[in-house]
């Protein structure tokens, strides 16, 4: 009986509340607010990176690959975006942009060098 009155209590008050859910482009063109940290679509900055591989080391997901100049890729098509790799990179090469639509029809188009 408690159990049930503490749920209409919750209940109630949730009335009240505002939704917490946000509006998914009420306007054409509009984007919807990204917290500042937030860890979109990768960006790797080419010149700023030694080849020092320690992104690939940390990755959990193996997103990350060497590539024949000594730098690295990405697939973004397994990325689940944790920010590993950016908190490694000693040259700050890698960050992450507020871009979270990320849909392609091809998985070629979601690989970053
Ligand atoms: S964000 Fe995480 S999963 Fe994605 S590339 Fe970086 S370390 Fe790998
Ligand atoms: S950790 Fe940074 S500097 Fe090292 S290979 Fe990765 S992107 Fe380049």
């Amino acid at each position: 009986m408690l159990r049930i009155g503490g749920i209409l209590k919750d209940a109630f008050k949730a009335l009240f509340k505002k939704p917490v859910t946000v509006q998914y482009l009420t306007k054409p063109g509009e984007m919807v607010p990204v917290p500042e940290r937030y860890r979109g679509k990768v960006i790797y900055d080419r010149e700023k990176c030694i080849g020092c591989l320690l992104c690939i080391r940390t990755c959990p997901s193996g997103v990350i690959s060497v590539t024949e100049e000594g730098k690295v890729s990405f697939n973004l098509d397994r990325c689940v975006f944790c920010g590993q790799c950016g908190e490694t990179c000693p040259r700050k090469a890698i960050k992450f942009s507020s871009e979270f639509e990320i849909i392609v029809h091809r998985r070629g188009s979601l690989i970053v060098k």
